[in-house]
């Protein structure tokens, strides 16, 4: 049993380093057996079985604020609430750093060029002059401009203090600060301090929060924009249905539409909720949900989708699941949580800035006391300019963004080519799979087999097919279907037989009558001693066109008694070939892993170019091959259809479901496969490997700014070229290791993994069409 997992909105948390802080927080809560908190999105994940006051409540200790998420019966609502609240506050941060901005640079010019009007340095401050007074006015200005469009990084790091933490607000409010403390010192006092020293650096705070506010708001902007999968999954969902209700059609809102409405789709439309159809023919376009380019005809009995576009004719189908429970709305909410998830690499970007801010704050220190003691004149100034700006230079918020940024995209990538990931940590492995253990049925073939021969003992075909029938309609397995499907063609109907039981992988057996039928596979058959050789030759026929054998008989009063084999076949999916040899480009292994007898499945394995093939394996001794494969220290993924191969999938590294579009068997994998192509696995590879290499660049850039800016900060460089950074400079190159990290995060927006399929969805552009199903 798992435990129960909270939702909660964090506030207040502005830096990386905060991140572990809460989580720490929470995971120390009794009870609480797992916390993650996503930085970009502010949110956090808490798995255990505790009441959400006491979450919020440890959160609240850390020095932060937590809330429920706010949830409407319609998420509708919820995302505009959501957008209402993240519009005032980007309206706040573009109006502070209007306003920091609109009195820093102006003051910066002055700082630039002003000696030729003032003839003399410009920001140096005379007591008893002019001059004095009016800095005096700039200084208040200043503080002004600090308390208003600052003010926000001083309570921050006034809350941690208080809480005995330092955060980002941390270093800028210490950052400006201090440079306007000094700087009113110069203009108040500037008798205690000598010639040199008397410099004032209003402009520096001014700037450094304009600029910070500046990062800020490009965050947002950008950030904004990476939510577009979602945006534009939830753009799916139609707003109304025509129902028909006491044979009057009428347009009732999506809402009020309840289960087992009768529901009207014309040409053109979307269908509202899933469904059932009950009358009509048409072809409805899934490729938002499944990434599968054609449309897919319906059909009486079949089933369709909410948000897929009906496309030729009008249908009418009956409500089988709406609001919530639709595939899109579960859809969305995994790509939601996914989308929030922390692949390992990213744990690691939060541990080192969790430690990063004291570090930070030492270096500051002993930058200013060698400065100070060792510096030149003026070495105050130089102590202040030196500790201001390591403490500007060194905020670790590109390293907060670095891992969620990408991950963000590569979800929503990936979904829209039809892959779902479930899980974070399979974005990130995925990439680094060594072996691809593939299923055979449903998963490398279509999954929808066909009888292609049968073959009696006494010569009547017929009532073998008739037989077979009457035990396979109480079976699920896709053989079944074959034979029962086989049978009404024949117009023989199954009779009702008693005491179906499945033997998982190797058949089926029923009590038809006075006679215990079996069917199922030689191996099995012979264990109950029933001798198959006499249709030796009829197997080899089988097997020869890569079909399944499978052999019937019955047993009346202990007299056992052979009486036919069938043959049932499964086309080969149509790209399979084409994308075990994307996998091998790879430089993966793909191995076949059937429970089907070894000369057909290595028919089948030829045909596809599977490296190795693991054949007459039972259901319950698939999981114990992939651990076979972990133990020569191989990661393995397993693709399966996810019926019997449920325990596989789970002890795979990476388990992939192949799910039908709409029907989706997600429990146990780690990504389903929407579109039942393995090309999806291709996919889902190739676009890890992207985001990997992507949240990799992004560690790269944020840490690059901190290595080299903190030691040219704190003034490495003075003593061989004379150069010392000033702290605007800083607040730049802060702000735009936000912006270089959120950039390169987008990059991954071009990515295109190698499918057709994928490369079309990208571009929302119907695909010049490649011969699938042509088979
Ligand atoms: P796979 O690994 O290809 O999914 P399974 O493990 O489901 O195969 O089944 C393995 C073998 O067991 C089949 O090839 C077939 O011989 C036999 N079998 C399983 N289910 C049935 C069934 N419903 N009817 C007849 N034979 C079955
Ligand atoms: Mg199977």
């Amino acid at each position: 049993m798992t435990a129960p997992i909270t939702e909660l909105d964090i506030q207040g948390a502005t830096c990386a380093g905060c991140v572990r802080k809460i989580e720490n927080a929470l995971r120390a809560v009794p009870g609480v057996e797992k916390a993650e908190m996503n930085f970009a999105t502010h949110s956090a994940a808490i798995e255990g079985d505790v009441g959400s006051d006491t979450l919020i409540a440890a959160v609240r200790g850390a020095g932060y604020d937590a809330s429920l998420p706010i949830v409407e019966a319609d998420s509708r609502v919820d995302e505009a609430l959501e957008q209402e609240r993240l519009q005032a506050h980007y309206k706040k941060l573009i109006r502070d750093m209007s306003l920091a901005l609109g009195f820093g640079v102006p003051l910066m010019l002055w700082g630039a060029f002003g000696d030729r009007i003032s003839g003399g340095d410009s920001m140096m401050v005379t007591a008893g002059t002019l001059g004095q007074l009016a800095w005096t006015v700039v200084g208040i200005l200043t503080l002004a401009i600090l308390m208003f469009a600052g003010g926000h990084f001083f309570r921050g790091a006034w809350h941690a203090f208080k809480h005995h933490n330092a955060t980002m607000d941390t270093l800028i409010a210490v950052g400006t600060g201090s440079a306007w403390l000094y700087s009113i010192v110069v203009v108040l006092l500037p008798d205690i301090l000598p010639m040199t020293a008397r410099h004032v650096y209003f402009e520096a705070s001014a700037m450094i929060i304009g600029l910070i506010n500046l990062g800020l708001v490009l965050e947002i902007r950008v950030r904004g924009k990476t939510s577009k999968a979602i945006k534009r999954l939830l753009d799916l969902r139609p707003k109304t249905a025509h129902v028909l209700r006491a044979d009057a059609e009428m347009d009732l809102a999506i809402e009020q539409v309840v289960i087992d409405d009768i529901i009207r789709a014309r040409p053109g439309e979307r269908i509202a909720v899933d469904g059932e159809v009950l009358d009509g023919d048409s072809y409805i376009d899934e490729s938002m949900l499944s990434g599968e380019p054609m449309p897919i005809h319906k059909k009486k009995g079949d089933t369709v989708a909410a948000g897929t576009i009906n496309q030729s004719g009008t249908l009418t189908y009956r409500a089988t699941r709406i609001g919530r429970d639709t595939a899109l709305a579960r859809i969305i909410e995994l790509v939601k949580k996914a989308q929030g998830a922390k692949p390992s690499i990213g744990r690691l970007a939060d541990s080192i800035a969790a430690v990063f801010v004291p570090t930070v704050l030492l270096i500051a220190t002993a930058a200013a006391l060698l400065w100070f003691n060792f510096g030149p004149a003026p070495a105050v100034a130089h102590m202040l300019i030196a500790a201001t700006t390591v403490l500007i230079i060194a905020c670790p918020c590109a390293l907060g963004l670095a891992t969620p940024m990408s991950v963000m995209v590569g979800v929503g990538k990936a979904a829209e080519a039809g892959v779902l990931i479930q899980r974070g940590e399979a974005l990130q492995t995925a990439g680094q799979l060594d072996v691809i253990v593939l299923d055979k049925t449903g998963t490398i073939t279509e999954g929808k087999p066909a009888v292609i021969e049968i073959f009696s003992i006494d010569g009547n075909e017929q009532q073998v097919l008739h037989l077979a029938a009457c035990i396979e309609q109480y079976s699920e397995h896709p053989l079944a279907s074959a034979i029962v499907r086989a049978a009404s063609g024949k117009n023989t109907k199954p009779k009702p037989a008693g005491n179906f039981t499945a033997h998982n992988g190797r058949g089926v057996s029923a009590q038809l009558d006075d006679k215990t039928l079996l069917l199922g596979n030689r191996r099995w058959l012979e264990q109950q001693d029933i001798d198959c050789s006499a249709l030796q030759n009829a197997e080899q026929k089988i097997t020869e066109q890569a079909g399944t054998p499978l052999f019937l008989a019955q047993v009346v009063a202990e007299q056992k008694q052979l009486l036919g084999v069938i043959g049932v076949a499964d086309h080969i999916k149509a790209d399979s070939r084409a994308a075990i040899e994307r996998l091998h480009k790879r430089g993966l292994t793909v191995v076949m892993l059937t429970g089907d007898i070894e000369a057909s499945a290595r028919a089948i394995a030829q045909a596809v170019g599977i490296d190795r093939v693991f054949a007459e394996v039972l259901p319950e001794n698939k999981a114990a091959k992939i651990t076979e494969f972990q133990l020569q220290n191989k990661k393995v993924g397993m693709v399966g259809d996810g019926i019997n191969d449920a325990p596989a999938l789970a002890s795979a590294n990476v388990g992939f479901a192949i799910g039908t579009g709409t029907d989706i068997a997600i429990e146990s994998a780690d990504i389903t496969l929407m579109r039942g192509s393995l090309h999806g696995v291709a996919d889902a590879i190739e676009i890890s490997q992207a985001t990997l290499r992507n949240i990799k660049q992004n560690l790269f850039g944020a840490f690059i700014y901190n290595i080299v800016g903190i030691p040219v900060a704190a003034g490495a460089l003075y003593p061989l070229f004379g150069l010392l950074m000033s702290p605007v400079l800083a607040g730049a190159a802060m702000s735009l290791s936000s912006v270089t990290v959120i950039t390169n995060a987008n990059r991954l927006r071009l990515f295109r993994a190698g499918s057709p399929s994928t490369a079309q969805t990208a571009t929302g552009q119907v695909p010049a069409k490649t011969s699938e199903h042509a088979a």
